[in-house]
């Protein structure tokens, strides 16, 4: 199958002006001012007219409760596991899935097995083996063998420090933990980093500049994320971001959480204070947290409320980044397409160019709305309507 879409106002994520992008089965075989193509007997051409609308790569989510996450208030309160549509319909084309809190009644086979059923349904995705807790949960009983022997498998993770929930890591553990991910993501080509998560504790991220600090281990093998849940942790994430390290914001949230002495920043207004202060972009990543229960504990960490994190706030705070913050759009689009792509060194994705994955959305100029999605070439959403569902799931 081969698509032709017409005159794209294309976002590769940095602005390319007017283009055209010809697509061959799952990959994007050229991009230039104006393709005419003449189609062979026998091939099916699909032309997408893309006139007065924005293209650009699809979304990349690095922090996906997939299967489900929660449980801190009890068996009721685990949240459900992700469908395609959620997905698709977010812009999302590639998903990274990780367990939460709950890695004994959850673990990371059952993980990597929802990893495959939503490949096998249209999209592409990856996971963190492990488990927040230390020791890890592995499939194979060894995180090295994880990361070099599954191809799904791209680090560790979630793994929390810092967090009254975390198994309290000491520093020689987490020494370990990244030494390993390294090296096996060495040995196999991938990223190999370790995907942290930061609780609200005094600790913040000293846990992870002690380990640089004591080893030749590079900053870009950790990967912290919900670095703006609080104010303290967000002004030490832009320090250490702008020392070289990654910092992930957590787009899901709740409005009670952004008001308070110690408050959450919104995704969109951490990014303009970071742009303001001269963070490096290209160290700025978003995830959604997307499936994950947000439990809101009170200040003895008592829970007292909790709700469900979406995929959908991904592309929401990008917009509101835009909108009501003036970062550009190129620049948003950044933290969800090329930075993720190459911090987590997933070569085929997060650009629109020549042999990349046919991954793309089409956006209304006007209104940012998603349009059309396609993921490895197939049209998954169009015209704002979901076309492809999961296998389980009830057509609208
Ligand atoms: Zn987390």
């Amino acid at each position: 199958m081969i698509k032709l879409i017409k005159n794209a106002e294309l976002y590769s994520p940095e602005y390319l002006g007017k283009k055209d992008i010809l697509i061959a089965g799952n990959k994007i075989i050229e991009v230039s001012d104006r393709i005419n193509f003449d189609i062979k007997e026998g091939a099916t051409l699909e032309i997408i007219d893309a006139s007065g609308k924005l293209v650009t790569p699809g979304f990349i989510d690095s922090h996906v409760h997939i299967m489900g996450g929660g449980g801190e208030g009890g068996f009721k309160t685990r949240t459900p596991e992700i469908s395609l549509s959620d997905i698709t319909s977010a812009g999302i084309t590639t998903i990274v899935g990780c367990l939460g809190t709950d890695g004994i009644s959850r673990d990371p086979l059952s993980l990597l097995a929802k990893a495959r059923s939503l490949e096998e349904e249209g999209i592409s995705t990856f996971i963190y083996t492990g488990s927040y807790r230390l020791p890890l949960r592995t499939i194979t009983k060894d995180l090295m063998t994880d990361i070099i022997a599954i191809d799904k498998v791209i680090g560790a993770g979630e793994v929390a420090i810092s967090d009254h929930r975390s198994s309290q890591p000491n520093s020689d553990e987490l020494k370990r933990l990244a030494a390993d991910a390294r090296v096996a993501g060495m040995l196999s080509g991938k990223a190999g980093v370790v995907n942290v998560h930061l609780g609200d504790s005094d600790d913040m991220l000293n846990p992870i500049i002690q380990v640089l600090k004591d080893t030749d281990i590079p900053a870009k093998q950790f990967i912290p994320t919900h670095i703006n849940r609080n104010q303290k942790l967000f002004a030490q994430g832009r320090e250490y971001a702008k020392n070289g390290g990654y910092i992930d914001f957590t787009t899901s949230s709740d409005p009670s959480f952004w008001e308070g002495e110690n408050a959450e920043t919104r995704g969109s207004k951490a990014l303009k204070i970071c742009l303001d202060e001269n963070v490096p972009i290209e160290k700025i990543t978003f995830s959604s947290d997307g499936q994950g229960s947000l439990p809101l504990f009170n200040e003895k960490n008592e829970l007292i409320g909790l709700c469900l994190g979406s995929v959908k706030s991904l592309y929401e705070e990008v917009i509101d980044a835009v909108v009501n913050h003036s970062v550009p759009f190129e620049k948003a689009l950044m933290t969800i397409t090329s930075n993720p792509a190459s911090a987590l060194k997933l070569k085929n994705k997060g650009r629109v160019s020549v042999g990349q994955d046919a991954d793309l959305c089409i956006i209304s100029k006007e209104t940012f709305l998603i349009d059309t999605v396609i993921a490895m070439g197939r049209t998954m959403v169009e015209a704002q309507e979901i076309i492809v569902y999961g296998t389980f799931e009830n057509k609208k």
